[in-house]
């Protein structure tokens, strides 16, 4: 026996338990068909955060090809984070488009804007280097030592 959430075609969420095998029932709000959500989508009564954008499909045959549902529950989820970060901007993070995900830009997908590395340096190196550049600038008028006399 397991617990299941599961969703109808129009969008009604509830649980049940029972057996992997065993049918699944109807919604009991509206008869229609349901389905399994995805397990990671079944967030209900958690303190769990929903995946930050670049976590989501970026390909249509990451929402396995349009299943309906799948893209309702990842609608859902989408919308959870976007009122998450309404509240906490900081969640919201680097918002610029995700121009490579794929190959060795799996692990820190490249983003508009970011210089490409070259195949030479280590991963993670070039990247925002930029810009704590200038602390290092000013350094020298802070702490003058005392003339000598
Ligand atoms: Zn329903």
């Amino acid at each position: 026996m397991a617990i299941y959430e599961l969703a109808c075609e129009t969008g009604h969420r509830f649980e049940v338990i029972q057996s992997f095998t065993a049918p699944l029932p109807d919604c009991p709000d509206c008869g229609a068909a349901t389905r399994k959500i995805p397990s990671s989508f079944a967030l209900g009564g958690t303190a769990a955060v929903p995946p930050p954008p670049e976590r989501m499909p970026q390909t249509w045959k990451g929402t396995y090809r349009g299943d309906r549902d799948y893209v309702t529950a990842m609608r859902r989820t989408a919308e959870s984070r976007q009122k998450l970060e309404e509240r906490y901007p900081e969640l919201a993070g680097d918002r610029r488009p995700v121009v490579a995900h794929e190959g060795r830009y799996e692990a820190a997908p490249l983003r508009a804007g970011d210089t490409v590395p070259t195949p030479s340096e280590a991963p993670g190196h070039g990247h925002g280097h930029s810009r704590t550049h200038g602390h290092t600038h000013t350094h020298g008028h802070e702490s003058k030592p005392p003339k000598p006399a």
